[in-house]
């Protein structure tokens, strides 16, 4: 995109108005950021507690920010009134780009994108947050695969500043170019990657949480691991980021990886990881994972 300069940013359909299905941690967090940078959205659940917790989360960030002297008041009751909860499909016919922001599991997500195909008007663009699941493969539950690529944000939403908008095999130069202005829009830095498991992040990623899994499996404490790799300069160890990422999420990523890379992600059983899955300690989401949080 950048090579083609104004001409792809010309193929960019405007975006009055976006849609986010999923309302936990990245789905909350992105219609925060849309909605306070100047794009309403409507955000979807099937739960009435995840809309309530993610409005919660927003109104959290948007009084830190009023307290920080960075908004006004009125900024921040106007950000707040951008963000329509909803469990139903209803407002749907409005909204130029759809963001999937559910389980990281590849049926769920393409009965979930296909039903939102049918909800929206025909020039709608479909995009998918998933950390791993290929976008063509996705793709295949579509009718319109044309309009429908990856936008890939990081957690937390509101202070990572990349994005990857993952190009599937039959994405459109202006669904690219659409879910680009839209990042640009959301004050993001977007970059363009080409679909594979995992993409380009968490193609590096998860090959290192590998490294870790391997590491406690081998008898080594992983609360030592953590502070060592904060020594040595990164902003959290890989313990604490999984529990910030959510265990559920980063198990059924890290399947996805092992199934696209087996000679890379072999594991020699189940690791601390999958332990965590089963005793259902996910994580900050639900206040127990590697660590207890109150
Ligand atoms: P989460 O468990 O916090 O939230 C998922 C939400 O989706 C829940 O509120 C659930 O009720 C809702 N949901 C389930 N089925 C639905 C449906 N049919 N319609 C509408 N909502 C539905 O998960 P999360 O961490 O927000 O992850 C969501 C996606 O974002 C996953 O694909 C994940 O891989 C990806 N992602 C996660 C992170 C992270 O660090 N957690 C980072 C980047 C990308």
């Amino acid at each position: 995109l950048k090579r083609k300069g104004k001409a792809a940013e010309k193929l960019a359909h405007p975006v009055k108005e976006a849609a986010v299905l999923g309302a936990g941690i990245m789905g909350g967090g992105i219609a925060y950021q849309s909605a306070s940078k100047g794009t309403p959205i409507l955000m979807k659940d099937i739960r009435e507690e995840a809309l309530q917790l993610g409005l919660k989360e927003a109104a959290k960030l948007l009084t830190q920010k009023v307290e920080r002297g960075r908004a006004t008041p009125e900024e921040m009751a106007k950000a707040l009134s951008g963000i329509r909860p909803t469990l139903s499909y209803g407002d749907f016919g409005h909204t130029d780009v759809v963001i999937e922001a559910v389980v990281e599991n590849p049926k769920v997500k393409q009965a979930v994108l296909a039903e939102a195909e049918g909800q929206v008007k025909e020039g709608t663009i479909l995009a998918s947050n998933t950390s791993t699941i290929s976008i063509s493969l996705l793709a295949q539950a579509l009718k319109r695969p044309e309009h429908f690529c990856g936008m890939h944000f990081f957690n937390p939403v509101h202070r990572m500043p990349l994005v990857e908008v993952i190009r599937g095999e039959k994405s459109s130069p202006e669904a690219i170019a659409t879910v680009v202005a839209l990042a640009r829009k959301m004050d993001k830095t977007p970059i363009v990657v080409n679909d594979c498991p995992g993409f380009l992040v968490n193609r590096i990623l998860f090959p290192y949480l590998g490294g870790f899994t391997q590491l406690v499996r081998n008898g080594v404490d992983f609360q030592r691991v953590d502070k060592l790799m904060e020594r040595f300069g990164w902003p959290m160890g890989p313990a604490y980021l999984l529990d910030v990422v959510g265990i559920d999420t980063a198990v059924h990523a890290r399947d996805v990886m092992a199934a696209g890379f087996p000679d890379r992600m072999q594991e020699s059983g189940p690791s601390a990881l999958d332990a965590l899955y089963q005793a259902k300690r996910l994580g900050q989401k639900n206040g127990q994972g590697f660590y207890a949080y109150s």
